[in-house]
This record gives C-alpha cells, structure tokens and sequence, in this order.
C-alpha cells in the first residue's frame, strides 16, 4: 500500500504566480519510505499545514530543473538532513539539478548535496533499485531495516533534455509519473502499461500550440493505449483550474475508457482500498489521546 499525498496539482507560468493550486509536487508514502517528488514552491509549507514531519523524509526526486519542481528541495535537503546537522537522506535528480543547466546554474547547490548521504545522478534511460537504511528509533535495537525501491527512468520531450518521468515500484504498488513532457506515443505507451496509477502533468486541455506539456487530447490516447488502472491529473494549468478540473477528468474517463480524477491539493490517494481522502484536523479522543480522523470521499 501506497499513499499518496497531492502537495501542489497546478502547474505552468500563470498558476505558479497565483498559486491558484499549489506547486509542491507530492509525497509518496509507503509502509516505511516517505518520498518526495518534485517539490517546487510552496512544498514544505504544504507539507506542514498536511501534518506532516518534514525532517520524516528519507528521499527526494527532482525530475527536472524547472522553478515549479525543485525551488523548494534545499529546504527540504536541510530538513531531511536533521536540520543540516548530520548526513542523511537521498536525493535522486536530473544532470541539470545536480551539475547545472547550458547556462552552469545548479538547481540544488553542492552544500545541500553534500548534506544528504547519498545523491543520486537519474536519467530517461536509467534504471535502478535504492535502497534506504533507516536510523533505528532510540531505545530500540542498533539494527535499522534497509527499505528498497525501484525506479525505472523514462524519457520526456520537454525543455530540459536531462529531465525524466518514471515508474516507481515499492511495497508492491507500480506508479508512473509522467513529469512534464510532450506526449511521446512509441514510448509512453509501453513505459506506463499497466501501472497502478499514472500521475498525469495534463497542463491544458486543448492543444494550443505551446509544445513541451500534456494536454487532454494526448492524454487520452495514451490511457487508451497504456491503459493504467487509474489516473490522477496534477500540474494543471490556470485554464484548466478554472474551467474545472472534475468535469475535465470525467471527459477523459469517458473519452478513455480509463479511470480518472484530478488531484487535490492537499488530499491523500490510498493505492490499498481506501481512495481518495483528506485528514481532518485532529481532535482529542475520550483517553485525552489526540486522534486522527479521515473523510473518505469516494474514490
Ligand atoms: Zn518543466
């Protein structure tokens, strides 16, 4: 069982000024990992107004060099790393995050890269499994289980050549994620057959001339022939925002044949049975014993 936690579900240049949706990438949560996904701005404080520990995060993946995926994984770094104060955590990038873009502009500078244990160059046509030794909780037995994923690379069309989409697979869910990208039939079709779930940046629902992004068309071609088991729109852009992400996501499902819904900011996804659901803010129980409720809204 996977959840996944929707910390940002706009995108583009428009959506990122307004912040008319988040722009914080989301957190994949298994049984022990907790994996952070292309945190652009605003990540961290969504990730505290989600109740979440960000210094619980044992790997970050930033897919791409773009603002609206990476500005805020510094941050992240330090919060991952004990607040800077020892080496901890994995970070997984692209070349141009980690040793810079045609101009020599590090998204993610050597002094944060130097604070995680291990960084991870990643690649469109790489494939490998991490594998994450977790400190043992105080108290408990020196031995810390190692905790593994694998992450297979596929390509994008997009304006940063170093970028990546991936399929990921831990504790027995398979999620693709497409990043940003045009669409790329001979070869998303195949990389994202069958997956549990593909995480789709649908940028706009029409085409419009402006290449290097999703848009509903292609997408529901590549459902049509991918044929994922779900999936979940994100990195949407203000058009789409505001002419209804819900109604766009029904018009795929029925044009596709594929479930589909469009993220939330600040929902959780459960790959296991539980669907779609936010937290409620948390209240104390009849033991005096603060207790977390969960509204489920139907998957
Ligand atoms: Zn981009």
């Amino acid at each position: 069982m996977v959840d996944i936690l929707f910390l940002g579900t706009g995108g583009g240049r428009f959506n990122l000024v307004r912040q008319l949706r988040g722009t914080g990438g989301f957190m994949l949560m298994g049984r022990h990992l907790n994996i952070h996904v292309d945190p652009g701005p605003g990540a961290l404080l969504r990730l505290l107004q989600a109740n979440r520990d960000p210094t619980k995060t044992d790997a970050i993946i930033v897919t791409h060099m773009h603002i609206d995926h990476v500005s805020d994984a510094p941050a992240l770094v330090e919060a991952m790393s004990g607040f800077t104060f020892k080496h901890a955590g994995l970070l997984i990038a692209a070349a141009s995050v980690l040793d810079g873009d045609k101009h020599g502009d590090k998204s993610i500078s050597k002094y944060h890269q130097m604070l995680v244990k291990e960084c991870a160059h990643f690649g469109p046509a790489d494939k490998k499994t991490f594998e994450i030794s977790r400190q043992p909780k105080s108290g408990s037995a020196p031995s810390s289980p190692a905790n593994s994923f694998t992450l297979s690379g596929v390509p994008v069309k997009h304006d940063d050549k170093s970028g990546f989409g991936f399929v990921i697979e831990m504790d027995g869910v398979k999620i693709g994620y497409t990043s940003d990208t045009e669409y790329i039939p001979a070869i998303h079709n195949a990389a994202y057959a069958g997956v549990d779930v593909l995480i789709a940046n649908n940028l706009k629902s029409a085409a419009d001339g402006i290449p290097d992004h999703l848009h509903s068309g292609h997408l529901i071609q590549l459902l049509k022939a991918a044929k994922p088991k779900l999936c979940i729109l994100s990195h949407m852009g203000m058009g789409l925002i505001q002419s209804g992400p819900e109604a766009e996501a029904a018009r795929i499902e029925s044009a596709s044949g594929v479930k589909t819904i469009a993220g939330r900011d600040g929902y959780y996804y459960c790959t296991d049975r539980c669907g779609w659901f936010r937290p409620q803010k948390e209240k104390k129980g009849k033991g005096g014993q603060e207790e977390k409720a969960q509204s489920k809204l139907g998957e």
